[in-house]
């Protein structure tokens, strides 16, 4: 009796788990493209231009009038729409995107200093190490997810960062990182150049450097992009610095061009992978940020530990294994989920190698 129902559950529990097997369906992503940009607060990203922020006083905006017709509506869905419409006609409609706080939707960093680095590192290492504490240049102590791909057969040379500030090399450890990374003003160097790289390259040296160590955006973008069309990496990691660096220097106006910019390097990106029979229905995109920034007049300026709300980011997932839920309410999401949420969506099981590291976001997968 005990055996022929011990029996008899051992022949349920195989039915069950081969009918889950048979359930799943099948995930098509082969590649995942991610894009970060600097220190964008989700309140511009869910509700447009800040009209607190159209100002001289907060914003140092001079034009207020020519500012209003650029990016002011009335209500906050035209105004989102406005400052970025590939992330809501398109992102936000056929994938996800998570943080909205006035739906009760929070994405948010786990580590305790809200700065680039720690917010960098927790991202991609899926985990916030205490040690990792300041923008110091000190070399990351922990492997990336980049490294763990780039360590598989399938991936292997087949991963590239690309990004706009020069801490790059040490947060992914190039010394150690056994793929490429060009951040900073550095020349890119390829095999073969391309004549877009060499004019690329040429612009960057030569350009009158707004900021000390970030080139301005076009130059990483689209220096990423070529790489991408010549060497068709299945791993991309793209960092953009703009957002954070105008909002430090209290220019609204900037600020939230650089947005709208960041808006159109993602759509002229996705529309690219599109026309692309190696990304073309296999590829998922990411998009986030390292912190939020504070509220108001002066803290908008700024993030850190003495800012708490600057814990607060946003997520956006788009491909063919992420349902088309929108924009998400009553949903949580933690930075240290996204290192884990990248090796899932390519079928590798990150988490499991790293048991520090945050679960993958599970609503985004098929
Ligand atoms: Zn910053």
């Amino acid at each position: 009796m005990r055996s022929r129902l011990f029996r008899r559950s051992v022949f349920l529990a195989s039915a069950i788990a081969s009918l889950l097997v048979a359930a799943a369906p099948a995930r098509k992503t082969q590649n995942v493209i991610f894009v970060m940009t600097d220190g964008l607060r989700w309140q511009e990203v869910f509700r447009g231009a800040d009209p607190d922020l159209m100002d001289k006083e907060h914003g140092g905006v001079s034009d207020v009038g020519a500012l209003r017709r650029a990016y002011w509506r009335d209500n906050a869905p035209e105004r989102r729409e406005l400052l970025m419409p590939f992330l809501w006609h398109d992102i936000a409609k056929a994938g996800q995107i998570f943080g909205n706080r006035d739906l009760d939707s929070e994405a948010a960093v786990t580590n305790e200093f809200k700065l680039s680095y720690p917010g960098y590192s927790e991202t991609l290492t899926g985990f916030a190490d205490p040690r990792v504490q300041s923008n110091d240049a000190i070399p990351n102590p922990n492997p990336t997810v980049l490294d763990w791909l780039n360590q598989k057969p399938a991936f292997q040379g087949r991963v590239a960062a690309f990004a706009a500030w020069d801490t790059f090399h040490a947060i992914l450890n190039s010394d150690r990182a056994s793929f490429p990374v060009n951040a900073g003003y550095e020349p890119f160097v390829a095999e073969p150049m391309t004549p877009r790289l060499e004019l690329l390259n040429q612009l960057k040296a030569g350009m009158t450097r707004t900021f000390q160590f970030v080139p301005l955006d076009s130059i990483p973008f689209y220096t990423a992009l070529e790489y991408l069309k010549s060497k068709k990496p299945r791993v991309l990691f793209l960092s953009l610095g703009e957002t954070d660096e105008w909002a430090h220097d209290g220019n609204y106006r900037d600020y939230l061009n650089a947005a709208h910019h960041v808006d159109a390097y993602l759509r002229e990106l996705w529309t690219t992978l599109q026309t692309m029979p190696e990304y073309q229905g296999s590829t998922t995109l990411i998009v986030s940020t390292d912190h939020g920034r504070g509220t108001g007049g002066e803290d908008w300026k700024g993030h850190g530990a003495r800012i708490p709300e600057s814990k607060y980011i946003w997520v956006a997932v788009l491909g063919p294994d992420t349902p088309a839920l929108g924009e998400r309410s009553h949903a949580e999401v933690k930075q240290n989920q996204l290192a884990a949420t990248v090796g899932a969506l390519l079928g590798e099981d990150y988490a499991a190698s790293v048991p520090a590291a945050g679960k993958p976001i599970g609503e985004v997968l098929p």
